[in-house]
């Protein structure tokens, strides 16, 4: 027999990948340059060149052996202590090395986390709009997963259902800053008034209500938009880190769980994440690619074309007549559907060999997605659609 829940799990594809597939085979038919992909976070940014340069500094000057064994399963002392020198350079963090687990990116992070604070009745919420993976994440590691509303047209935090949605038995809230699908970034006054409830609330309950702060997009932010670091600002956070955005290396798996030594229960909190995660078959991460960051956590993401891209697309769907959140940070773009239906629309769009994604599967119906890490080119050559569209 086979598990029903795998099995769907892996046979049903998400609305993203099932648009990205979709692209990938029209690309065949009718030309590359004729399908206007904005279904999949993928960067178009190349990692900085001193990535590419440390990692043949590497191979030219490291014991094989050393370069390619096994690590701990926490992940290298250096790689830990690099990480927590970066943060306390930039945030006084007062981190150390053993505050983290290196993990390989930000999802296995997540899953190690929600394992680790997944007790019988648990309850997590997401804050719409939200990366759907989440779900079967969280349902998976055995908690309710339970949903905020939106907070429009901001896609600040909707603080009022935030309080109401909290119950005795919730243990997590997971937020993204800045934000898949919306690009917004939470301010300094959204996230101080979230950690005052989450402490209320926690107070009330007698147990704590950590929050798990999902940051691949950490680092990517424009106009000078602060990017607040969320363990300053309320205790009882978890921190899942990625360098799959910051530094282009989503295929290289490399990324850390931060539990920060304030947080309550902190060193039990870390031994559960590393439990949690070798029932996940976690051995370590990348050998190579923690030594990379060891050296290159100083490096930060050159954003001018991703700027470029978020510019033209905004208010060219602006003078269009389109209602969008003004993006502050990631690469995303989230558009109300003219309608209201964001599948019906996302279907006209894609008889013009459009792809955008329907905002429901992440908490957010009627709105859709646009990832806007493509070629500049695409942005100009899609608008005229787009604007056909609106009609
Ligand atoms: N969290 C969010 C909000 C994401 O957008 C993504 C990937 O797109 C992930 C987590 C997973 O990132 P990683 O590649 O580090 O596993």
């Amino acid at each position: 027999m086979i598990n029903e829940n795998a099995y769907t799990l892996g046979t049903k594809r998400s609305c993203i990948r099932e648009l990205f597939e979709y692209g990938r085979a029209r690309a065949a038919v009718v030309g590359a340059d004729k399908v206007y992909d904005y279904s999949l976070g993928n960067p178009s940014i190349p990692a900085p060149a001193e990535v590419n340069e440390t990692v043949a500094a590497l191979l030219q000057d490291t014991d094989p052996l050393a370069l390619h064994g096994y690590t701990s399963a926490v992940g290298d002392l250096a790689t830990r202590q690099a990480i927590a020198d970066d943060l306390n350079a930039r945030y006084n963090a007062n981190a150390k090395p053993g505050d983290f687990f290196i993990t390989c990116g930000a999802a296995p992070g997540l899953c190690a986390v929600f394992g680790a604070l997944s007790v019988p009745n648990a309850e997590i919420l997401a804050v719409a709009p939200f990366f759907p993976e989440y779900r079967p994440f969280a349902e998976s590691a055995g908690f309710a997963f339970r949903m905020v509303a939106p907070d429009i047209p901001d896609f600040q935090i909707n603080l009022e259902a935030l309080e109401e949605a909290i119950t005795a038995n919730t243990q997590a809230v997971i937020i993204n800053s800045p934000n898949n699908p919306s690009g917004t970034v939470y301010s300094r006054e959204t996230l101080t008034a979230l950690g005052a409830i989450l402490t209320e609330k926690s107070e009330k309950f007698r147990h704590p209500i950590y929050i798990i702060s999902d940051e691949p997009y950490r680092e990517l932010s424009y106009d000078g938009t602060e990017v607040p670091f969320i363990p300053g600002i309320y205790k009882n956070t978890v921190v899942c880190y990625s360098y799959s955005k910051s530094l282009s290396l989503p295929g290289e798996r490399i990324g850390y769980v931060y539990v920060p030594a304030s947080a309550q229960d902190a060193p039990a909190l870390l031994a559960a994440v590393a439990g949690s995660a070798r029932r996940m078959g976690h051995v370590c991460a990348p050998s190579l690619w923690q030594k990379v960051i060891a050296r290159c956590t100083h490096l930060r993401p050159d954003l001018i074309s991703y700027d470029k891209n978020r510019r033209t697309l905004y208010d060219g769907l602006v003078n269009a007549g389109y209602k969008v959140a003004k993006p502050a940070g990631a690469f995303y773009l989230f558009v109300e559907a003219p309608g209201g239906d964001a599948n019906a629309f996302s279907e006209k769009a894609k008889a013009k060999d459009l792809l955008v994604v329907p905002g429901d599967d992440f908490g957010c119906p009627g709105y859709f997605r646009l990832c806007y890490c493509v070629s500049y080119r695409q942005i100009v050559e899609s608008l005229p659609i787009f604007a056909e569209l609106i009609k």
